[in-house]
């Protein structure tokens, strides 16, 4: 099946093939692109939601470690209030005699060593130290003038005195808390009670937490990490460090700031830093450390703590979430792509099977449309047979008609003849016969019976002749077989009288076979053939006939020749056309050639004329053998 070409016209390949390479070179780096942007997104996203968490959980911690840290510091708040209620403490304040102070000193031993802390002294409204609980030590702070001491000044006011720094005879970091000891309502002296808060840095060490605490001036005073301590949190006026290396606060500590690589502040009091790595753990690994800063004020104190929550796990789950967001969209856009593919080639084959379709129902409507015609032409065509066969009916019945009129017409024609043949024997017979009846009454029986004889022969010629006449005017048919002799023998018989008159010489050589023709037909042919001999032989004194037979292939060849007076250049054209005539009169009809060589035709035969040089004419009959010997059923009467 061909489909036709038309219905696959391809697009223009200029116009076809352009945005389509443009598109298929753009999208892998847009694929690209836009995997990357999701993956940032993703991480993004991821990790807002994370510090999110964090956040809410780390402001838990947050309370929960503010607030150990709050108690931790006001456990100590009441101690140095308590001094108040110590009557030797007054008066050594108010006398300042040796006495006394040794029974405070000794006090104070006691009540530091039950309370924990570093140290309890008391100091005199000048700022000196009149009694310590250090006393027996070599750096006792007894006699030392700690006037200078923030703490001091606040509590010699009447205000809480709230201090952390590093002991000026020490060295040593702690906490001071200064309450202004009052007798009748006057300031006598302040007692100081430090305490140190390393506990609080060991504990979040085991506990693993990251977290400080820096102070009103914004120094670190408690780290979990000690590289943090006495850094500022925030960047110090040259004013404020000339004031507080003044005082002495954190002795002669730099208080260099704390300067992370990156600060984000996030929300109020949350920030998210980033430290360069100095840990153990982190070493070698990262170069920086990212932390969520949450910071929260202690109660009762100037003091904010902030607890460090360390993000690299979230980082990591982020950039997890990341790769798998845009891992996820490169395997959406793959399958994306592979399904647009998929629809186009399926769209490619039904497009295809509708052309396909397209082109069979027009081959089929193609097809029905030649069927229709042919078979109308086949209609036709069968029309048109049976017009011929009608016509070729009636054609044959109009030729059996005129084979029926020639035969009658020479009946006719001899009618004169055969009446000459029939009264010639029966004048003999009637003279015969009266002869006959004069020998019997003379009782001449042996001459009677003689004559007799001879009378019988005469009439069984006038019954062969009447025979041969009925046989030639009977209808005959295109089947059946013909015996050439006999066919002869039968029309010589029929022109017998004419033969006899002119005295002819007859020339006979043929065989006897079988004829595929009908018995008179044949019979038919060779009295015309004969017959037109004799008639152009009739002026000739001395006629001779010629029947010459020859088989030639599946066919047998007659030749009836003649020494008549031959046909003219004229009538030779004209020979075998129907009425054509050149004898006058009564004597011709123009049908025997015609219908001699129909009825050859009919056979299969043919019927031609020769000239030959010698003069005269001779008709050839060629006709067919016949397949088989004639059986019983085939022989006519
Ligand atoms: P018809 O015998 O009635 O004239 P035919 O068809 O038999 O009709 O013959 C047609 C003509 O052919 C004859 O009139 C005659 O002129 C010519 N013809 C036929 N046979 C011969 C023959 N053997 N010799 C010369 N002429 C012939």
């Amino acid at each position: 099946m061909k489909c036709d070409p038309a219905l696959f016209r391809p697009a223009q390949p200029a116009l076809a093939v352009k945005p389509r390479l443009i598109r298929q070179l753009l999208l892998p780096p847009l694929i690209i692109l836009l995997m990357i942007g999701l993956g940032v997104a993703g991480f993004l996203i991821s990790e807002g939601n994370g510090i999110r968490t964090l956040s809410e959980t780390g402001e838990r911690q947050l309370e929960l470690h503010a607030r150990t840290v709050e108690s931790e510091i006001s456990k100590y708040t009441y101690l140095p209030s308590l001094l108040e209620l110590e009557d030797s403490v007054s008066s050594l304040l108010t006398r300042s005699d040796d006495a006394h102070r040794q029974a405070v000193n000794e006090y104070l031993e006691g009540l530091n060593r039950r309370s924990r802390s570093r140290a309890i002294f008391v100091l005199d409204t000048s700022g000196r130290v009149q009694a310590t609980s250090n006393w027996r030590d070599a750096d006792s702070f007894l006699g030392e003038d700690l006037s200078f001491r923030a703490y001091f000044q606040d509590a010699v006011r009447g205000e809480p005195g709230r201090f952390y720094g590093i002991g000026s005879t020490t060295g040593e970091a702690g906490y001071f808390l200064a309450h202004g000891l009052e007798e009748h309502g006057k300031i006598i002296g302040v007692a100081v009670i430090k305490v140190r808060l390393d506990t609080l840095e060991e504990r979040w060490q085991r506990a693993r937490l990251e977290a400080f605490v820096s102070d009103e001036n914004g120094i670190i005073i408690l780290s979990s990490d000690p590289a943090r301590r006495l850094k500022s949190v925030r960047p110090l006026t040259p004013q404020t460090k000339e004031r507080l290396a003044r005082s002495l606060q954190y002795y002669w500590w730099p208080l260099n700031e704390l300067q992370p690589l990156a600060r984000e502040t996030l929300a109020d009091g949350v920030e998210k830093l980033t430290f360069p790595a100095n840990s153990e753990t982190d070493k070698g690994r990262h170069h920086e450390v990212a932390y969520l800063a949450q910071t929260r004020r202690l109660a009762d104190t100037p003091w904010h703590f902030t607890l460090l929550t360390p993000l690299q796990d979230l980082r990591r789950e982020a950039m997890v979430q990341g790769v798998l967001a845009g891992v996820a969209f490169a395997l959406l856009a793959i399958l994306l792509i592979a399904w647009n593919e998929r629809r186009k080639v399926l769209a490619t084959r039904l497009a295809a099977r509708e052309a396909l379709q397209e082109a069979n129902s027009q081959l089929e409507r193609k097809i029905a449309e030649r069927t229709a015609d042919l078979r109308a032409s086949n209609d036709r065509l069968k029309g048109q047979i049976r017009e011929r066969r009608h016509a070729e009916q009636t054609l044959r019945h109009a030729q059996d008609e005129l084979v029926q009129a020639g035969k009658l017409a020479a009946i006719g024609q001899m009618s004169t003849s055969i009446a000459h043949e029939l009264n010639q024997p029966l004048a003999a017979l009637r003279t015969l016969s009266g002869n006959t009846v004069r020998f019997l009454e003379r009782g001449a029986l042996e001459t009677a019976s003689t004559n007799l004889r001879t009378m019988n022969a005469l009439i069984d010629r006038m019954g062969r002749i009447t025979a041969s006449l009925r046989s030639f005017a009977r209808r005959g048919d295109d089947r059946g077989q013909a015996s050439l002799a006999k066919a002869v023998e039968a029309s010589l018989q029929v022109l017998g009288s004419r033969i006899a008159s002119c005295h002819l010489q007859l020339h006979s050589q043929f065989d006897d076979p079988q004829l595929a023709i009908d018995q008179t037909r044949l019979e038919q042919i060779l009295v015309n053939l004969i017959g037109n001999a004799l008639d152009a032989m009739a002026t000739q004194p001395q006629p001779a006939l010629w029947l010459e037979g020859e088989a030639q292939g599946d066919k047998y060849r007659l030749r009836v020749r003649d020494n008549g007076h031959g046909i003219d250049v004229e009538t030779r054209k004209h020979l075998f056309e129907p009425f054509f005539t050149t004898k006058p009169g009564e004597h011709g009809l123009g049908l025997g050639l015609t219908l001699s060589a129909s009825l050859a035709a009919a056979a299969k035969g043919t019927l031609n004329v020769e000239h030959p040089a010698a003069g005269g004419t001779a008709f050839v009959l060629a006709l067919p053998l016949a397949a088989r010997p004639p059986s019983d059923a085939d022989e006519r009467p």
